[in-house]
C-alpha cells in the first residue's frame, strides 16, 4: 500500500539519481527512512563497478558499526529502481522491512523474486513491497541516460529488456500527451 510519506521520499531518491545522471553515470538514487525520519540518501557512484549500487552505498553509510537497527524500526527502503539480486539480498538481510521503488527493472530486477524454497531465516521474515511509485519521473532520467551515455555495454545493445521497458514508458506517456 503506498503511504503518504512515499511520494516525498521518492522525490528525494530521484534527486540523488539526478545527481549520478549529471556525471554520467546509470542514474538510480536510493533513501532510507525511519518512519518520518531519513537516515541516509545516496546514488550510483561508478560506472564500471558492480559494487557501488546506491543501495549499496546507502547501506554501507547507514549500517555501520554496531547499529542497533531493528525490524520494528520501520525501516523503509526507497530506490528509484528495483533492486537487483546484490541489493535485494543484502535488503533482506538489513533489518529493513519495506521496500518502495519506482521503476521495475525487468532487465535484472529481483524484488519479485520467490522465496518459497528460501532457508528458514528467510521464510520468517515478510517485507511488504510498494513497485510504480513516481515510475515515470525515474523512467525519464533513465531515458537521458540511454540517450546520452557513452558506456559500452549500453552502446552495444544491453540490457535490451530494461531499454524496451524505458521506451515503451516514454512512448505512452508521449502518445497521452
Ligand atoms: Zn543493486
Amino acid at each position: 500500500m503506498v503511504e503518504l510519506a512515499d511520494e516525498y521520499m521518492m522525490g528525494l531518491a530521484l534527486g540523488e539519481a539526478r545527481i549520478a545522471l549529471d556525471k554520467g553515470i546509470f542514474p538510480v538514487g536510493a533513501v532510507l527512512s525511519a518512519g518520518n525520519e531519513i537516515l541516509g540518501r545516496s546514488h550510483k557512484t561508478m560506472l564500471s563497478n558492480h559494487l557501488s549500487h546506491a543501495e549499496m552505498n546507502l547501506f554501507h553509510q547507514v549500517f555501520k558499526g554496531d547499529y542497533t537497527f531493528s525490524r520494528a524500526d520501520d525501516l523503509t527502503l526507497y530506490t528509484t529502481l528495483e533492486p537487483c539480486i546484490m541489493c535485494f539480498g543484502t535488503m533482506l538481510h538489513l533489518p529493513i522491512t519495506r521496500l518502495v521503488f519506482a521503476m521495475d527493472d525487468t532487465y535484472g530486477g529481483c524484488a519479485h523474486t520467490r522465496l518459497e524454497n528460501a532457508p528458514p531465516r528467510h521464510l520468517s521474515r515478510s517485507i511488504e513491497i510498494v513497485g510504480g511509485v513516481r515510475r515515470l519521473e525515474a523512467c525519464k532520467l533513465f531515458a537521458d541516460f540511454l540517450a546520452t551515455t557513452r558506456e559500452e555495454f549500453w552502446l552495444t545493445g544491453g540490457a535490451s529488456h530494461f531499454r524496451a521497458t524505458v521506451e515503451a514508458e516514454i512512448t505512452a506517456h508521449a502518445m497521452q500527451g
